[in-house]
């Protein structure tokens, strides 16, 4: 059912694509990344946290991006995605510069932390605020977990996950007396205007062509949350944004966050980069690389002989 929805939605989309693709246009030749968006010079960017040692998936999503960009002649950037100070380390953001520099990957200009530059993303969320367009969620994830459960939604479905939308039916002066009152919570995008306020838009992927965005498909988005002042959404759509960012190439895993960019990027009036997804690297079982795959930590791979070289050949198997 919800696949028929959906190509309704898309030949809707469609159909008025190319009157919108002006003003995105119009978006590109006025936009920061315009400039290298009009010169056609690449520019891409890896943005791992550091959270642990980087493995042979990193190493996958870093070589994929340094080559699109190297072999264009353009530039390769690098940025540490630090904004969960509870779980980023100091150890593991100097641990990822040496293991890429080992590597043999160069990347251009200052690295980016993202916990430097907080004050970039509370004005954007300033902007959408203004706009109407976020609102306060006082909801726990417990809560959370609760009205879904209520609302009947299937524990396997994928869309069982998404927030029901509780916090934005309350009302101005309810939200002012619990803000008050010291309640904590949470910015979420409110979609359905947002999507509103966008139009339809779509967005190019170099391997699957032009994807119309679809982005409710994860519903009302986290944008800052109680412990941080942004999300990974508004983080990543900023800094693609002020660092010029022309292709952004990242894990398969990431498709169904560039529905959410693509809106953000529409309503912060950015220009939109161009988009390729890689499949994921896996281990012998067929599943995703992560952090309890310690064998194939660049690390440990070094300590066992293998030269710069030998992982990068297996990085891009
Ligand atoms: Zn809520």
């Amino acid at each position: 059912m919800r696949e028929d929805g959906r190509d309704r939605k898309a030949s809707r989309a469609s159909r008025t694509l190319s009157s919108r693709r002006l003003a995105v246009n119009g978006y590109r030749l006025g936009g920061t990344t315009g400039l290298a968006h009009l010169l056609g010079m690449i520019v891409t960017r890896f943005a791992p946290s550091p959270t642990g040692l980087l493995h042979l998936g990193h190493a996958h999503s870093a070589l994929f991006a340094h080559r699109a960009a190297r072999e264009a002649g353009g530039r390769f950037l690098l940025r540490i995605e630090d904004i969960d100070r509870a779980r980023c380390r100091p150890e593991f953001d100097a641990a990822i510069l040496e293991d890429l520099a080992w590597l043999g990957l160069d990347w251009d200009g200052e690295v980016r932390r993202q916990s430097e530059h907080f004050d970039d993303y509370r004005a954007a969320l300033a902007r959408l605020a203004e706009r109407g367009l976020t609102y306060p969620c006082f909801c726990s994830r417990k809560e959370i977990a609760a009205e879904i459960a209520q609302a009947g939604a299937a524990p396997h479905e994928p869309l069982a996950a998404i927030y029901p939308g509780t916090c934005r039916a309350l009302g101005e002066e309810e939200r002012r007396s619990r803000i008050a009152a010291g309640a904590p919570y949470a910015i979420r995008l409110d979609v359905g205007r947002a999507i509103e306020a966008a139009g339809p838009l779509s967005w190019r992927d170099l391997d699957a062509g032009t994807i119309v965005a679809d982005p409710a498909i994860e519903g009302d988005v986290v944008l800052a949350r109680r412990d941080t002042p942004v999300s990974y959404h508004l983080a990543v759509t900023v800094d693609d944004h002020l660092q010029g960012v022309t292709l952004v190439t990242r894990g398969a895993d990431l498709f169904t966050a560039t529905h959410i960019h693509r809106l953000l990027q529409a309503l912060l009036g950015y220009a939109t980069p161009d988009y390729r997804h890689h499949p994921l690297r896996t281990n012998a079982a067929g599943e995703r690389l992560s952090k309890r795959d310690g064998a194939l930590s660049l690390r440990a791979l070094r300590a066992t002989g293998k030269s710069p070289a030998e992982v990068r050949a297996m990085a891009v198997l």
